[in-house]
């Protein structure tokens, strides 16, 4: 196999903001397997607050490539291979993942989902997520964000005013479905009295507390009118068994976890332990949200809006569209092509 690694920048369409801080802007790191006249494409998008940046994942790429087995069919070999050479690092492998995944049902003429024995007939719609700003423009956001076709909502909470933000999007889009989502922002006390005034007007609250406070966690889950969706307390698989004991939905990531293989695994391992499904992302070029789309038949709910955040013309992937989440209209591969 042929390998070539590009880091891109990515615009955002306007600055990003969570409970932990704002992001003006983002960067993928692009891989490309070439294998008997085709080519996978992949991309990482890692997070600081899972140990990697883009430095970190250019200087593991070189070790992970090299590791792959010769025929990129061995994709369980594969990532026991990438497990061998480099510890941790799931952005990074997600990339190698990804590329490996499209080159495979490309080969095989096959679209992803297709090659995973997935049925496609029914998938959920991927939210869209309004940032933090202040109140009005949080509610002109979901405004607009309704007006574009936007059912579901992803609103980001973890200020003084949560509920005002909330009865204010609810306002301004009163056909949209909202979840909220506080990024470890609350403490448990506070997180029980929000979900209390938020019961009704929110479908469901992720990461309430912090992922470092399991104990947090269930003293939420205990009390929340509203479902508990864990995302921070979730990277992997092994994750499961714990989290099923505090919160009623897994928020996988190909970014949290390295990739569709694993990200499998996670979501059969949630099922086992009686949560829903949910596929999350990070700001991630078409490259690597392409990928989720075809994941889509394993999801209750869908987070996919990554290439959505990113400004007109920024990202060089095009890929099937979101947030209707149909791999049928794939032909082959993970369907993310060069614009
Ligand atoms: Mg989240």
């Amino acid at each position: 196999m042929n390998a070539s690694v590009e880091r891109v920048e990515l615009a955002l369409a306007e600055p990003f903001e969570i409970s932990r801080g704002v992001q003006t802007e983002a960067e993928n790191v692009v891989v490309e397997l070439t294998h008997e006249g085709e080519t996978g494409v992949g991309a990482a998008a890692p997070s600081a607050h899972y140990g990697e940046t883009v430095d970190t994942v250019e200087a593991v790429l070189p070790r992970l490539l090299d590791a792959l087995p010769d025929d990129p069919h061995d994709l369980d070999a594969a990532h026991a291979a990438m497990a061998r050479v480099v510890n941790h690092n799931p952005a990074a492998k997600a990339a190698v993942d990804i590329a490996l995944h499209d080159l495979v049902s490309r080969l095989q003429d096959l679209p992803l989902y297709r090659l995973l024995g997935l049925d496609a007939s029914e998938t959920p719609v991927s939210s869209f997520t309004v940032g933090l700003d202040d109140t009005p423009a949080m509610a002109r956001k979901a405004r607009a964000a309704a007006d574009a076709g936007h059912e579901v909502l992803k609103v980001k909470l973890g200020t003084d005013r949560d509920v005002e933000i909330v009865e204010a999007v609810a306002d301004a889009a009163p056909d949209a479905t909202i979840r909220v989502d506080a990024n470890e922002a609350w403490t448990p006390k506070e997180a029980v009295a929000t979900c209390r005034r938020l019961d009704g007007l929110a479908e469901f609250v992720e990461q309430p507390v912090s992922a470092e406070n399991p104990e947090g966690m269930r003293y939420v889950y205990e009390r929340s009118p509203l479902p508990i969706a864990a995302d921070e307390s979730l990277v992997v698989a092994s994750d499961v068994p714990s989290v099923a004991e505090v919160a009623d939905i897994a928020n996988v990531k190909l970014m949290k976890c390295g990739g569709i293989r694993p990200a499998i695994a996670a979501f059969h391992a949630a099922r086992a332990h009686g949560l829903e499904t949910m596929l999350g992302c990070m700001i991630e070029s078409n490259a690597a949200i392409a990928a989720g789309v075809h994941l889509a038949p394993l999801l209750d709910y869908a987070d996919l809006d990554g290439s959505l955040l990113l400004a007109d013309g920024a990202d060089p992937f095009a890929g099937p569209p979101v947030p209707a989440l149909d791999p049928a209209v794939t032909d082959r591969g993970t369907g993310a092509r060069r614009r």
